[in-house]
């Protein structure tokens, strides 16, 4: 009982429970496709026959899926085996679907902590690895010497949308931004410079960028409501980005991406924020 049971056996998961064996501690798993845990197996880990064996084996619980849908799936049917678990899931999906898996897990007398690893699995349980958590600080407290394994953790608070909430926002980040690098190199190579070329210069103005959120107050401002546009006016900006999209349609590569941004821009202007700074597009970004 003193051991983890992880259920989800992707990269991820087995990434956990070979960090978990390595650290000496018992681990049992349970994986629908069950012959997905032969390297964990070969490496120390018990291989549960059922779902209320592995529910049965440890008090601490960690959910590998790919949605918290997979998670009902496969707990529907146990749920009176869940009484006194601390389940920790650590699959993506939304802060709501935190919360309702919380409530859920609360009406089967079980813990519920969520989470969000901020990391690839061949990095877990490395220097740099860590994990968003969010739940009952009690439950987080009794867990983390068992948690920490995994990465280092980063406790947000009790509501359990707080860990999700972190995890998408960072995302949100990856996904854009890596959207926007490659419509650059795009570019780039519609003129016959090569990715590897460019390579240099992205980089270094990636570098650039934490200098540039700070000097434009872009978090500060989006608190505050109030958008200082002197060095860096909407009206300018838009016509910036207007630029960029018809330099896609001129090179032959696709526009979508620009336009959009163009779109968020034409409307924070129309919103009477021409005159003032970039962090502005957080009043058209902030509603539905
Ligand atoms: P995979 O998609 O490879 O693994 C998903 C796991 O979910 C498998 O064990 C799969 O079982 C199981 N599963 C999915 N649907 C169901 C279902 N309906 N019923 C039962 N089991 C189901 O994902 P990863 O291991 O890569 O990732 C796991 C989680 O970690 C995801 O939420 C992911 O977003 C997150 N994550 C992953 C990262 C990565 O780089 N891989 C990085 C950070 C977070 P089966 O083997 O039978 O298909």
């Amino acid at each position: 009982m003193n051991g983890v049971t992880v259920i989800g056996l992707g990269p991820m998961g087995q990434a956990m429970t070979s960090a978990f064996l390595r650290n000496g501690i018992s681990t049992t798993v349970w994986n629908r496709t069950a012959g997905r845990a032969d390297k964990v197996v070969s490496e120390g880990a018990i291989l549960a026959p059922t779902v209320a064996d592995a529910l049965a084996a440890n008090k601490l619980v960690i959910l590998s899926l790919t949605d918290y849908k997979a998670m009902y799936d496969i707990l529907s049917n146990f749920t009176h085996a869940l009484k006194g678990r601390v389940l920790v899931n650590l699959s993506s999906d939304t802060p709501e679907k935190a919360r309702e898996a919380s409530k859920w897990a609360e009406v089967a007398g079980a813990e519920f902590l969520s989470g969000g690893i901020m990391v690839t699995p061949s990095m877990i349980g490395q220097p740099g690895s860590f994990t968003f958590f969010s739940g009952p600080k009690e439950v987080f407290d009794e867990q983390e010497h068992l948690l920490k394994i995994i990465g280092a953790t980063d406790y947000r608070g009790s509501d359990p949308m707080l860990a999700p909430l972190y995890y998408q926002a960072l995302l949100d980040i990856m996904f854009t931004s890596m959207a926007g690098i490659m419509h650059a190199i795009a570019l780039m190579r519609s003129g016959n410079v090569s990715g590897k070329t460019f390579e240099p210069y992205l980089l270094n103005f990636l570098a650039f960028m934490p200098e540039l959120v700070r000097d434009l107050s872009m978090a500060e401002e989006a608190d505050k409501g109030t958008y200082y546009g002197e060095l860096n006016n909407m009206n300018m900006m838009a016509a910036g980005i207007d630029h960029i999209t018809h330099a896609s349609h001129d090179a032959g590569i696709n526009t979508s991406l620009p336009a959009l941004i163009r779109d968020i821009y034409n409307k924070t202007v129309a919103l009477g924020h021409g005159k003032d700074g970039l962090a502005s597009i957080i009043e058209v970004l902030k509603k539905p």
